[in-house]
């Protein structure tokens, strides 16, 4: 039988991208396919997915929408199948989906992504003639009241699941905006949508709806302690029997190494020789020398406070005088970016940076580095290292989240059974990533050991058929819930 599921996100891979949460909500639907389940995303019309559409109908007309009109579009677009909210008042300006162009969050941003919410649970309801999900599933904060005004509006629905991508963005406004969100007076409570004084959309999330999930197992255990839990872990503590972790995967068409077109050379697990070509080319790219026998560390993120920047940044001395060079993709903190280019400066032939988004210098870097460097405080599961590995790029990782999840440390027993996919440390801190960036410096002295880890790197599972599984039998076991209620 197939299931329909409404997805409900506030980002999706190739329309619109600030980071792994659109990597996941782009590909998902893809893989649900193949499992027999039919994904319609919701999503809000920002320029960008508006003039991504392949072909759109007006399926409802909204007169009163968070203070004007707005049209609901069924559209496809790369594939996807999508319904988006063409509402110019809440979407209709540039920058990102959630600040300006001068990096200040929108300040009607309780109102665009409380949209959002509302008209998934018009279309739960019966909105457009001849939809009605079996299942609504909301992503991160910005999908948040969904299951809130789900359980407000007191009307039969469909049962819902929340995934939380990162506990970090929990989307608090005002507690005044209660009335003008459409919530009644009595939803201010700690058993409701009141976080802190606030009102808190994860929160909100999180407190009503059937199932919960987030991106990996460890961070699923993680987010449910006073230290991992953001404000959120007695309520997750509450509810952990239906808190479940499902790892992320990567789409193996967009990240294939055998026929990748942004690289200098494709290459396979049979001729890894191949990759010289493209760390040379990043290394000229990068302004680097191009020497092959320097280990290329490389590091492609977001630079805030989570991806442990100035861990690298204080590691860096050792790393280098190793031998080893930093390759640094990446846009964020103004004063990470300042260190990164003070390194650089002072190390023009060893430390390369280029700030921005550029998918396809990521792809070149990958498939040309040879250890990528993935140091984060957390991580819900990290999308970079299961890149990495695709593309025979040893990451080195924090212990911690997904990375715990997803790379097998090449610890002496692993190396011993011929195991290992990448490196591990612990803790979070300098010292701990000097000594596995020394650890990572002998293994790559011995060609044999470090090709026989890449290989297993490379021959590791990362795609979407496992998770997309999970999420399927995590939908039919709601719905065959409701059935038998
Ligand atoms: P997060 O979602 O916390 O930013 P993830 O590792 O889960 O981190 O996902 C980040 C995604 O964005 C990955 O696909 C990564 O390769 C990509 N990425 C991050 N920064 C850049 C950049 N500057 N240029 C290109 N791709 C980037």
């Amino acid at each position: 039988m197939t299931l329909d599921v409404l997805a409900v996100v506030s980002e999706i891979f190739p329309l619109i991208k600030t980071g792994g949460l659109a990597d996941v909500a782009g590909a998902l639907p893809g893989a649900l396919a193949a499992e027999g389940v039919a994904v319609r995303s919701l999503i809000p019309g920002y320029p960008q997915v508006l003039h991504a559409l392949e072909s759109g109908v007006v399926v409802a007309y909204l007169d009163h929408l968070f203070g004007g009109e707005a049209r609901i579009v069924a559209a496809k677009a790369a594939g996807l199948d999508l319904f988006v909210i063409d509402a110019p008042h809440l979407y209709a300006r540039d920058g990102d989906p959630y600040r300006g162009p001068g990096g200040y969050d929108w300040g009607d941003n309780a109102f665009r992504f409380a949209a959002l919410s509302r008209v998934a649970v018009m279309l739960a309801q019966g909105l457009v003639d001849g939809y009605r999900p079996d299942v609504l599933h909301g992503h991160d904060w910005q999908a948040g009241l969904m299951p809130a005004y789900l359980h407000y509006d007191g009307a039969t629905t469909p049962p819902t699941v929340m995934t939380v991508h990162n506990l970090a963005f929990q989307g608090r406004y005002y507690a005044g905006l209660l009335s003008s969100l459409g919530l009644p007076n009595d939803a201010f409570q700690i058993n409701g949508v009141e976080y802190y004084g606030d009102i808190g959309y994860l929160k909100a999330g999180l407190q009503f709806a059937d199932r919960l999930t987030t991106v990996s197992p460890t961070y699923a255990a993680e987010i449910c302690t006073p230290a991992g839990g953001m404000g959120m872990d007695g309520l997750l503590r509450s509810r952990a029997d239906v808190l479940s972790g499902i790892l992320n995967g990567i789409d193996t068409d967009v990240w294939d190494p055998t026929r990748d077109t942004t690289l200098a050379v494709s290459f396979d697990v049979d001729r890894l020789a191949l990759r010289a070509a493209n760390k040379r080319s990043v290394q000229t790219q990068l302004g680097l020398q191009a020497d092959a026998s320097r280990p290329l560390f490389a590091m492609i993120s977001r630079l805030t406070w989570q991806k442990g920047i100035d861990l690298v940044l204080a590691s860096l001395p050792r790393l280098l005088a190793g031998g080893g060079q930093l390759a640094v993709l990446g846009s964020g903190d103004l004063s990470y970016e300042a260190g990164l280019r003070a390194a650089a400066a002072a190390n023009p032939q060893s430390v390369g940076v280029q700030f921005g988004y550029d998918e396809r210098l990521a792809h070149l870097i990958q498939g040309g580095c040879d250890a990528l460097l993935v140091p984060s405080r957390f991580e819900p599961c990290g999308l970079t290292q299961l890149c990495a590995m695709r593309y025979g790029a040893l990451p080195i990782v924090a212990h911690v989240g997904g990375l715990c999840d997803t790379v097998i440390d090449a610890s002496e027993m692993a190396l011993a059974s011929g195991l290992g996919t990448g490196f591990h440390f612990s803790p979070v801190q300098e010292e701990m990533l000097t000594a596995v960036i020394m650890r990572v410096l002998s293994v790559w002295r011995q060609p044999d050991l470090w090709r026989r880890l890449q290989r297993n790197a490379m021959m590791t599972d990362v795609g979407w058929r496992r998770p997309a599984a999970q999420y399927a039998a995590l939908y039919h076991g709601l719905v065959g819930e409701v059935r038998q209620q």
